[in-house]
């Protein structure tokens, strides 16, 4: 008897739970038309501001988006340099390109997989060596972990650095009881569908407390107009979010609380079933996580993974690929030294099925799977 797959991600659940919820706030926007920046827009961003404490929420049409209309509103360009981390989604490094700047990849920590402080130091004194301008860092809060911005915000302040914080993961997370959305100048994040808080399409918001960063950034989504539709005051892009979107994240935003703290339920029940036998995701102290992914390291990923397949359970392997080995960013500078950290992860992180609907039963089947690859 062939039991259901275990799948990585499941959205059916969630969707079958509020569907009434959905339909109806799509069914509204049919009924008022206005698709483009319609009322639900201000709605999701006084919300999403009220979760956060972000004094303002400016929602866009990715995260991607979200990530570079902070970077133009910097004026960021060439000859400066943007930190990234090597291990994450290709995005952050991505997106200081198409401002004609440098991405300057540095390296991880081997526990919480979020940007290492030591290599970073290195990473600045280097850029200043080949005659770049080091100008702002993007930590990744990856899968779901917020950085360590006790550490990392005094160190960027005495380099001059502005914080962009990719939290394209995190959305919902906290450290010290802070929400993320106010770590750093500015916070970018991401509403894909298959991230802890997705719309159905693509979707983005940045949250700052700086106004005049947030007027510049509501002027580049619309073509960067001036005072009406017409008057376009500098080179921006098309970067809305359509009011569909927001409309159906305003309705996910009704489970949103409840879906957190069901992924942190799952998230401990990995914990109690898995930490004798492989290492199991660390949290920072005062950190709490968004669990978009539960990442294991493992020796031997191959075995386990191949235990997991022939046992119905879903896996993946985030990221195959650190970014300064990718074709595309080559020739991007790495610190001195390397990104050894990375380039290990790379081949030893394994992420389990991870969403806020998993079950007991189907848990213990992805535990049972991963003890018998590592035996
Ligand atoms: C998903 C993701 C992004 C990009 O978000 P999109 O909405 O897909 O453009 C950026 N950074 C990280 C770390 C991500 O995981």
């Amino acid at each position: 008897m062939a039991e259901n797959p275990v799948a990585l991600i499941d959205l059916t659940t969630q969707r079958d739970r509020i569907r009434s919820r959905i339909d109806a706030t799509i069914a509204k926007v049919l009924a008022h038309g206005r698709f483009i920046m319609g009322p639900e827009i201000e709605e999701l961003e006084a919300r999403l501001c009220a979760f956060t404490g972000a004094r303002h929420c400016i929602s866009c049409s990715s995260g991607t988006d979200a990530l570079a209309l902070h970077l133009m509103a910097r004026g960021v360009g060439p000859g400066d340099a943007v930190f990234v981390p090597d291990f994450t989604f290709v995005s952050t490094a991505e997106v200081v390109i198409w401002l004609g700047a440098t991405p300057y990849f540095v390296d991880v920590l081997p526990d919480s997989f979020n940007i290492d402080l030591t290599s970073l130091e290195v990473g600045i004194e280097d850029a200043r060596k080949r005659g770049l301008h080091p100008k702002g860092v993007i930590p990744v809060d990856l899968f779901g972990q917020p950085v360590d911005y006790r550490t990392l915000l005094p160190l960027a302040e005495r380099h001059g650095l502005f914080v962009l914080s990719d939290a394209a993961q995190s959305f919902g997370a906290s450290l010290d009881g802070q929400p993320v959305g106010r770590f750093g100048e500015a916070t970018a994040t991401s509403f894909y569908p298959s991230k802890p808080l997705g719309c159905y399409g693509d979707g983005g918001a940045l949250f700052t407390d700086d106004d005049d960063l947030a007027d510049t950034i509501r002027s580049l989504r619309i073509h960067g107009q001036g005072t009406s539709q017409y008057d376009n005051i500098r080179v921006g892009m098309n970067g809305r979010m359509d009011t569909l979107q927001a409309a159906i994240l305003l309705a996910k935003m009704d489970v949103f609380s409840e879906e957190l703290a069901a992924r942190s339920e799952v998230a401990t029940r990995y914990e109690e079933s898995l930490h004798d036998v492989v290492q199991t995701p660390r949290l920072t102290e005062g950190a709490v996580s968004a669990w978009a992914q539960y990442t294991l390291v493992l020796e031997q990923r191959d075995k386990v993974r191949a235990a997991c397949q022939a046992a119905g359970v879903a896996t993946a392997v985030y990221y195959p690929i650190p970014l300064s080995r990718q074709k595309a960013y080559a020739n991007c500078p790495c610190v001195p030294g390397g990104v050894p950290v990375a380039e290990r992860l790379s081949e030893t992180v394994l992420s389990l099925p991870m969403h806020p609907y998993l079950d007991q039963a189907a848990q213990e089947r992805v535990a049972a799977a991963v003890r018998k690859g590592v035996a």
